[in-house]
């Protein structure tokens, strides 16, 4: 055995407790590291060690190299995109995914329970998302796959409502997909399951600063179809402004005609979690299938997603995603194997990280991280509204402050401002386009998060935007 191999896996307690001392020292101090740096030189080629380093020396070159310049993406005042950050008990649960190192298939106890721990996660989140349990569910690395994984049994739905098997035989014929606002990873996953990212047909928005579908342009684009079923991609929280579709409109077209409907909820979903703001999701549980995120609000480290999908349609699942070319033979139930349900055959223990934190913090901590992010947002949008120097652009819904620069003739500035507030290394926010407007957006779902975070900011920001 190599030298350092046997050392290190006789020092295993020693190299854990190192590595146990530093995620520490990171996690008690995170608020004070910087949410960006600036690289100035690109990284030196690294060579491949002959016989290797040995843990203690490797740890101590990742610290030269890479330590210094991670940036506090899981802090409280990393804003940009929609980035969650993990609970105590989700890093916990992650840390001892990687010690047990399961692969999660099968249900069967063959060295392999893990299955049955994926099962249990998805039934607690299940609960707190006060979601019925005619849903089954699986843990993927993102929304991105979880909407890949939902839109490939839609297909496969859809081609046997054509007297197609699209899972054996292919694309053929065109596929009627309608979307107003998807996110693009629904329209990647059109282009990885061969329908086509051009070829969604475009539905309107509702007016008035909306980013939700038209229900009456849907339904005309319906009539138009004649009666062939389609898929119909609906927004459970948009990255602009989160905003929802009509969810109980949509809910009494699905009793007229005959479609997929499937929910990106990735955020937005846990909306279901605050008794102020749940009715924006009311009716979801009529969709066809769900993408609900747990790397972003639910404050799991990444890469934790769930694809929910209504149990009648195990087994157009299990035809989309077997892995065997036997045609399956009875109950899929029987022989239930999470690999013949989802796009990966071998997985870690995805599921563990999850279970911690629901496990650990229960219906009640996720109301209170859901709604404190709800009041941040809310927070930073009414001293936005009240400044001189900036405006909102976009009514603050939920959990998403979507706003610009004031002065109308300052539009080219707002990528410049932007820079120099996250060149700050206090917060990161990122750019966006809205309503013709150049904008940015601060995005609140981290569970650090806390009010005196909102007002550092806020200060922090007067202090760059008036006119020099
Ligand atoms: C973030 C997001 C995605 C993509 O999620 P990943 O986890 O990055 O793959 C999809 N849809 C919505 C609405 C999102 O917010």
């Amino acid at each position: 055995m190599n030298e350092h191999l046997k050392n290190d896996s006789k020092n295993i307690g020693h190299l854990l407790n190192l590595i146990k001392e530093q995620g520490t020292a990171y996690l008690d101090t995170i608020e004070e590291r910087p949410t960006s740096i600036v690289l100035h030189h690109p990284a030196e080629k690294q060579e491949l060690p002959e016989s290797g380093l040995g843990t203690e020396k490797a740890l101590k070159v990742f610290n030269e190299k890479f330590e210094p310049i991670m940036v506090a993406s899981s802090g409280p005042r990393y804003w940009g995109f929609v980035t969650g950050g993990a609970t105590p008990a989700s890093v916990a649960g992650d840390w001892l995914a990687s010690v047990y190192d399961q692969n999660t298939q099968t249900m069967k106890g063959q060295g392999d329970i893990s299955g049955i721990i994926e099962v249990e996660a998805i039934q607690l989140l299940l609960d707190l998302l006060q979601l019925p349990g005619n849903f089954m569910g699986g843990f993927v690395t993102g929304a991105t796959m979880s909407n890949f994984t939902c839109l490939a049994v839609a297909r496969q739905w859809l081609g046997k409502e054509l007297g197609r098997d699209i899972a054996r035989e292919g694309v053929s014929g065109s596929i009627k997909v309608l979307g107003a606002t998807p996110h693009s990873s629904s329209i990647k996953s059109l282009a990885l399951l061969g329908l086509g990212s051009n070829n969604i047909v475009r539905i309107k928005i509702q007016e008035g600063n909306r980013e939700s579908i038209c229900i009456q342009d849907l339904e005309e684009n319906i009539q138009k179809l004649n009666g062939e079923p389609f898929i119909l991609i609906s927004s459970g929280g948009t990255v602009n402004t989160v905003d929802f579709d009509d969810f109980k409109a949509i809910s009494k077209l699905k009793e007229k005609y005959n479609f997929w409907w499937h929910i990106d909820a990735a955020f937005g979903g846990f909306a279901a979690c605050s008794e102020t703001h749940r009715h924006l999701i009311e009716n979801w549980e009529f969709a066809d299938s769900i993408t609900v995120d747990c790397h972003k609000w639910m404050n799991v480290p990444y890469e934790s997603a769930v694809f929910l999908i209504k149990e009648q349609y195990k087994v157009l699942q299990i035809e989309t995603f077997q892995n065997s070319n036997a045609p399956y033979l009875g109950d899929p139930m029987e022989n239930f194997n999470y690999l013949n349900f989802l796009p990966e055959n071998s997985r870690r223990l995805k599921a563990l990280p999850a279970w911690f934190s629901l496990m650990a913090y229960g219906k009640k901590g996720y109301q209170e991280i859901v709604d404190k992010n709800i009041s941040w947002a809310q927070l930073l949008g009414n001293l936005i509204e009240n400044s001189n120097d900036f405006k909102l652009l976009a009514p603050v819904r939920l959990n998403t402050v979507c706003f610009t620069l004031k002065d109308e003739t300052r539009q080219d500035e707002v990528d410049a401002f932007l820079e120099k507030v996250n060149d700050t290394g206090k917060v990161f926010m990122t750019p966006t386009f809205y309503n013709n407007h150049k904008g940015i957006r601060a995005a609140f779902v981290n569970w650090m998060t806390s009010e005196k975070d909102i007002h550092m900011v806020f200060e922090i920001m007067n202090g760059i935007a008036p006119l020099k």
